[in-house]
């Protein structure tokens, strides 16, 4: 039987570590050659989650460059990934979440003619500029793609009413709760003593949206929650963006109990969320990470795709004002923080055969799957035997 030809691409961290599960698990079906094309988004981070997972490329686009303007990032990628289709015929292309490698990706499928599979597919703030850029990117990608992988009902139901036909949408989960599980069973290590450690807050911050004023902010709010706090200690990984990093350092630098550390590898930034008393993040990997282990988490941004863990209650929207980011991290440091081991929202670990065993059914067994093109008729763009 003709294998399925697929090219997954991934561009930063988060896609790496939420695509090596999808890609283990469509090889895993021998159905598929997968074909692995880094772009570079983030190349020191990406290649340190690549390497975690062991995950190889085929080619590698390294498109990064430094304070890279997203007009010339994204012209760099349509075409770095068109001649990467140019030179193997796909039978479909995979990219995750809402990057500009994944806008990308889903334009140059488009342009080709091949079927654009978009994995977390379907996460909607109300706003189109928040997150910057990512929630136009994934909405634009979503217009493009010819089967969501949605990972919540949440998300399913945002498809729904903007209009995508239910038959190319399936609810998997999320593939970082894949990821997750399994380095948790993994008993990962941490990578700083805390044994002397009351409250360990651990937190990661690097939203676009939050650079300069808002970011500062959210760190004079840390500072001032944890001074005099005994046997309090933050830890961050700071993100290597250098906007992050000056404000790392003129706000928390040398400052009693808060350590920062470089970007952890994925095992050792696991068992500091196993560890954690409190999180306080902008990510949206970690916010769907930690309600598996129980920590109260702040989120400090004004909106969320991802409203499922501050419905369950276990997140809480706490916006960048730093008045009431130090008052709540206040009281959660002061008060005793039981931890109950919760069920996930985000996903139950089966996402990615979820999408392995979708993607046979589309192509591997119908006819053909269908580009929607712009004036609402679809296009048979492929038949796999
Ligand atoms: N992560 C990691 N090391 C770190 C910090 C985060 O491996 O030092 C992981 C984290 O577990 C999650 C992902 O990176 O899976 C989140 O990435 P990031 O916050 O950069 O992106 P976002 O999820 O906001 O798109």
């Amino acid at each position: 039987m003709k294998k399925i030809n697929a090219l997954a691409v991934i561009g930063t961290r988060p896609e790496a570590i939420k695509m090596a599960p999808v890609v283990r698990a469509l090889r895993a079906t021998g159905r598929f050659d997968v074909h692995i094309l880094f772009t570079g988004q983030h190349k020191g981070l990406l290649h340190q989650a690549a390497s975690d997972f062991g995950l190889v490329a085929d080619a590698d686009l390294d498109v990064m460059r430094p304070d890279q303007a997203l007009a010339a990032l994204t012209s760099r990628l349509l075409d770095g990934i068109d001649s990467v289709m140019a030179g193997r015929a796909f039978d479909v292309v995979l990219a995750q979440g809402d990057t500009t490698t994944v806008l990308a990706s889903a334009m140059a499928s488009f342009y080709r003619r091949i079927p654009f599979a978009h994995v977390e597919a379907g996460l909607r703030t109300e706003s189109i500029d928040s997150p910057f850029p990512e929630e136009a990117n994934r909405r634009l990608a979503g217009a493009l793609a010819s089967i969501h992988y949605a990972p919540t009902r949440g998300a399913l139901a945002n498809l729904l009413r903007e209009g995508v036909p239910a038959d190319r949408i399936v609810v998997t989960g999320n593939t970082g709760i894949d990821a997750l599980l399994d380095a948790s069973r993994r008993s990962p290590e941490l990578p700083v003593p805390v044994s002397s450690v009351d409250r360990l807050v651990l937190v990661t911050l690097h939203r676009r949206e939050s650079l300069g004023a808002p970011l500062r902010g959210v760190l004079g709010a840390i500072r001032e929650a944890i001074v005099g706090v005994p046997r309090a200690r933050v830890v961050w990984p700071v993100h290597p963006n250098p906007h992050v990093r000056e404000a790392a350092a003129e706000v928390l630098s040398g400052v009693a109990g808060v350590e920062l550390v470089e970007p952890q590898g994925y095992l050792p930034f696991v068992a500091l969320m196993q560890r954690a008393d409190v999180i306080v993040t902008d990510s949206g990997g970690v916010q769907e990470e930690a309600p598996t282990f129980g920590a109260p988490i702040l989120v400090v941004r004004e909106t969320t795709e991802r409203p499922e863990g501050v419905d369950a209650g276990l997140a809480e929207l706490v916006g960048t004002d730093p008045v009431r980011i130090a008052r709540r991290l206040g009281t959660l440091l002061a008060t005793s923080v039981r931890r109950t081991q919760t069920v996930n929202p985000y996903g139950d670990g089966r996402a990615s055969i979820r999408i392995a065993d979708s993607l046979i059914q589309l192509l591997g067994t119908r006819p053909a799957l269908h580009v929607t093109v712009p004036n609402g008729n679809t296009t048979p763009v492929l038949k796999v035997a």
